[in-house]
């Protein structure tokens, strides 16, 4: 028998730093290589790898997700010097993603400097960014797409394949397969698991066998709105502002979320549920991603295939205008009557939605409409909360308009979902890894998981490792 060992480096009951070592004689393949965003785990993305970079063979990547990539330029910066294996899609967002993430840190790192001058102190952590631009820069040489159901062997012993998984354009499962005395040995890294029939995407990838499964478990306890539910809402909010003589103001994550609002505003006005009302995607990350889109048409689900074909683009309506310029954002303040601003940051940590709330958010007849998870810190949690009045830019502004919620749009799998993808393995595997969720939601799926004839399953702590 040869070695084969699998180690948890992250996302180990918690949800965000996903990266996870495959060890064997010959190599050291870590898969994910995420940035901790938890406020309790920041200070993790500052530690010295768990494994000398210049000992990892080969990085693969389920998707672009900063909690999945975001600590790849460190990894690359402080020695990782082999290939970072992404699907082709992914390969087009990786640059814009991780150079905004890099952009972030260099602004914060500068924020926190002249902060703390002024405070006379010092903080937690070193006042450099994690990485910067020119590091990110410095990575992109690395990367090399691999295309879905194409398998590449690493080196004799091992070989790997990505499977679609429907959670966002170029997410993928990986499946790693392991020579061992003439037995292979399969492990399936289920990447975040997007949800069935979504538009857009196609729908996540099943499995029938594998001997290992390392699983994502974000809504291992809950459900979410069913999809029709979800559009319903939409359609009733948009009218509602209208009728109202506000404007509907949408707090946007800009990859995913952006182009699918965009897609369900289209499909409404088109089925004349919502009139075509002044549309504005005022982001420019957004805007970048939505021409990502455009390029990657074989990578979308059928229904999204033919609308191209027959020359009706999803992301083209009559009223929406993608605003790149900050001349073009500042400009939709001049516009009289009821509009839909949609801009980032999605949880109102920073970008152009907090500008959009200075002029909305005192406002009875306008709507903001939380479409996506809000942490616990930021300002979307805060309106969610009912917190009045709310500081935006160092002022006070009484919280006047209305707060709607959908949370049908994620792009992740519920527990139905999540239960759906287990069900269709054939035989049980020899153990599930819980992974990728909260203390409740690991603990309901390790539930159901053990309820399962024959099942075992194990939700691993912070660097433990397993003997395959
Ligand atoms: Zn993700």
């Amino acid at each position: 028998m040869i070695r084969l060992k699998l180690k948890f480096l992250g996302a180990a009951r918690q949800v965000t730093g996903s990266s996870y070592l495959i060890e064997t004689d010959e190599s050291r393949i870590l898969v994910d290589c995420g940035l901790y965003q938890e406020r309790d785990y920041l200070y993790r993305n500052w530690q010295s790898f768990p494994v000398p970079p210049h000992q990892i063979t080969h990085v693969l990547l389920t998707h672009v997700h900063i909690d999945h990539s975001g600590l790849i330029p460190k990894l690359v910066k402080e020695g990782f010097k082999g290939d970072v294996l992404l699907t082709p899609a992914s390969k087009e967002l990786f640059p814009i993603v991780l150079l905004d993430s890099a952009r972030t840190q260099e602004e914060d790192a500068a924020f926190k400097k002249k902060r703390h001058g002024e405070e006379g102190r010092k903080g937690p952590r070193p006042e450099i960014p994690l990485y910067t631009v020119q590091d990110v820069e410095n990575c992109l040489s690395q990367l090399k797409a691999v295309p879905y159901q194409q398998p590449v062997q690493l080196d004799d012993k091992v070989m790997f394949c990505f499977h679609d998984a429907g959670h966002i354009l170029g997410s993928a499962m990986i499946e790693v397969t392991v020579k061992d005395l003439g037995q292979d040995k399969t492990i399936i890294f289920s990447g975040d698991i997007g949800q069935w029939n979504k538009p857009l995407l196609r729908d996540p990838s099943i499995f029938e066998r594998a001997d290992y499964v390392v699983m994502e478990s974000t809504y291992g306890d809950r459900n979410h709105d069913s999809p029709q539910d979800a559009e319903d809402k939409l359609c009733n909010a948009v009218n509602d502002a209208i009728n109202a003589g506000g404007n509907l103001v949408i707090p946007t994550f800009a990859i995913e979320r952006a182009q699918e609002l965009v897609y369900h505003f289209n499909k409404l006005a088109g089925e004349g549920k919502i009139p075509y009302i002044m549309t504005f995607l005022d982001s420019p990350m957004a805007v970048e991603i939505t021409k990502i889109f455009e390029q990657c048409i074989q990578y979308l689900d059928d229904e999204t295939q033919a609308l191209f074909k027959s020359g009706k683009s999803p992301f083209e309506f009559p009223g929406l205008h993608l605003i790149e310029t900050v001349e073009g954002s500042k400009a939709i303040n001049l516009i009289k009557g009821s509009i839909v601003i949609m801009a980032g940051s999605g949880m109102i940590t920073g970008g152009r939605i907090k500008h959009h709330l200075v002029r909305n958010i005192s406002r009875p007849e306008s709507i903001l409409l939380l479409v996506g998870y809000q942490a616990v810190g930021t300002l979307g949690r805060q309106i969610q909360d009912g917190v009045s009045p709310v500081r935006i830019f160092g002022q006070l502004y009484p919280v006047r308009m209305k707060i709607q919620e959908i949370d049908g749009f994620s792009a992740h799998a519920d527990m139905g979902d999540l239960e759906h993808w287990l069900n269709s393995f054939k035989l049980p595997p020899k153990k599930v890894f819980l992974t990728h969720g909260e203390e409740s939601s690991i603990l309901s799926l390790e539930n159901y998981i053990r309820s399962k004839n024959g099942w075992t399953v194990a939700a691993p702590a912070y660097l433990e490792e397993f003997n395959l």
